[in-house]
């Protein structure tokens, strides 16, 4: 792959710091520094001056996790940017059994697999259409997607194309067309303008609930590779897939090293603590780290090490019986919120079972807007939705669409809610 076409010149000018190169900020050559060297080079700052100690993070199932004094001076300093060592192997072991790709064994040059720590899955993202996206750019993705992403996307100034999808995600056979003003070798003469990338969010689309099959995903795969444009696989529900056995993902199918694959910790450890990881080809994922560099030297150490304690004390194994633990509580909370819409909505709406995720994409029959109908009416009855304008690279077209969130709500709230909107609806009739 000719990783460079696909760059911004922003990210192609992007250089390793020469200090944090040498070490400056406690990365490799000063963590392995003999004990007999003196080190007047770190502009680390020095952890007695720290005021915290130690810590005790007490688990659910009453386990602990300990931070003694000297793990404690290691999660308060700087670290490495990419993310630290015992949790970047940990998180390769993961990629490896779950999604297994070719890349793991390619030659670093020829699009290797390589992992870095991002402040969410959301910075990685960010980081990513940056380092791609040149104003006036084609890029390709199916609607209604993330508001997250539009919201990076749009001040980029690229060209967004959007392919049709209907509950089994994007459609192939209208990428293909799209595809089709273009012929394959285009992708060599940058006039040409062959679309550089393509994102989709696989499983559990926010805000759609659906989920790409896997027949699907070959397709898209191998038009790929006819046209060579990039794939940013943003993953963030994967691990709440409710269907038992989960579709294989673009990262596990990719030969050539074009698959960019955001993960997240977001929904099954913890929204807050801001610890997500890119999967992808070391060239790109390199110039994600140059730019953390810039951003924000690393993600949180301390955050890092609470997630990376964590991981190792449960092994893969403790990991993946949390996630289903997790998906077994957001299975029901779907079915709950499937009974409440069947028993209110039934004639006044449409929706499709989710399978992953935590949404409800409620298309509400005979009202060609719902902006009025959530913003006011709805607020006004103290039940608060999304309407489906935001999803939407136009986001002031009309939309009859409303995203319901069931992830926190009880079966009994939902109920309520779901009984308050139908009066609604029968009303604005
Ligand atoms: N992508 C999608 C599709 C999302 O729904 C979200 C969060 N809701 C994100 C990315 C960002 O997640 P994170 O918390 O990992 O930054």
């Amino acid at each position: 792959m000719n990783y460079r076409r696909f760059l911004t010149a922003t990210s192609l000018a992007r250089t390793c710091s020469p200090i944090r190169a040498l070490g400056e900020t406690g990365t490799d050559k000063l963590v392995k520094a003999p004990k007999s060297v003196i080190s007047l080079a770190a502009g680390s700052p020095n952890p007695r001056m720290f005021p915290f100690k130690t810590a005790i993070i007490t688990m659910e199932d009453g386990t602990t996790i300990q931070f003694g004094e000297e793990i404690m001076k290691r999660a308060l300093q700087y670290s490495q940017t990419a993310g630290i060592p015992e949790l970047l192997s940990w998180l390769k072991q993961l990629q490896v059994k779950l999604h297994n790709p070719p890349t793991v064994h390619y030659p670093p040059s020829q699009g290797q697999m390589d992992i870095c720590v991002t402040i969410g899955s959301q910075d990685g993202l960010c980081k990513v259409f940056e380092m791609i996206v040149n104003p006036g750019d084609n890029i390709l993705l199916n609607e209604p997607t993330y508001g997250g992403t539009l919201q990076v996307l749009k001040p980029l100034g690229c060209n967004i194309i959007s392919v049709a999808s209907d509950e089994h995600g994007m459609v192939p056979d209208s990428l293909r067309e799209i595809l089709s003003k273009w012929k394959p070798e285009d992708s060599k003469n940058p006039k040409k303008n062959t679309p550089k990338f393509l994102y989709t969010i696989p499983n559990g689309n926010n805000p759609t609930g659906n989920s790409l099959t896997s027949d699907r995903k070959k397709e898209i795969y191998e038009l790929a590779r006819i046209y060579d444009f990039l794939i940013i696989e943003d993953d963030p529900y994967y691990f709440l897939q409710f269907n038992k056995s989960w579709a294989p993902t673009f990262l596990s199918m990719d030969v050539d090293g074009r698959v960019i694959r955001a993960d997240s910790f977001s929904k099954v450890l913890s929204s807050g603590l801001r610890v997500g990881f890119l999967t992808g080809p070391r060239p790109l994922i390199q110039r994600v780290v140059l730019h953390t560099e810039v951003s924000a030297l690393h993600p949180s150490t301390f955050n890092q090490l609470m997630v990376s304690q964590l991981l190792h004390q449960w092994g893969q194994e403790g990991f993946l019986v949390h996630v289903h633990r997790v998906i077994d509580f957001y299975r029901s909370q779907r079915d709950a919120a499937l009974a409440a819409a069947d028993r209110w909505l039934s004639g006044l709406a449409e929706w499709h079972i989710p399978t992953a995720g935590m949404f409800l994409w409620i298309k509400i029959k005979g009202i060609s807007d719902v902006r009025e109908l959530i913003e006011e009416k709805a607020i006004k009855k103290e039940i608060l939705l999304l309407p489906g304008n935001g999803f939407y690279n136009n986001s002031s077209a009309p939309s009859p669409y409303v995203r319901v969130s069931f992830s926190s709500a009880s079966p009994e709230q939902m109920d309520v809610a779901f009984k308050i909107l139908a009066q609604l609806i029968k009303e604005s009739l």
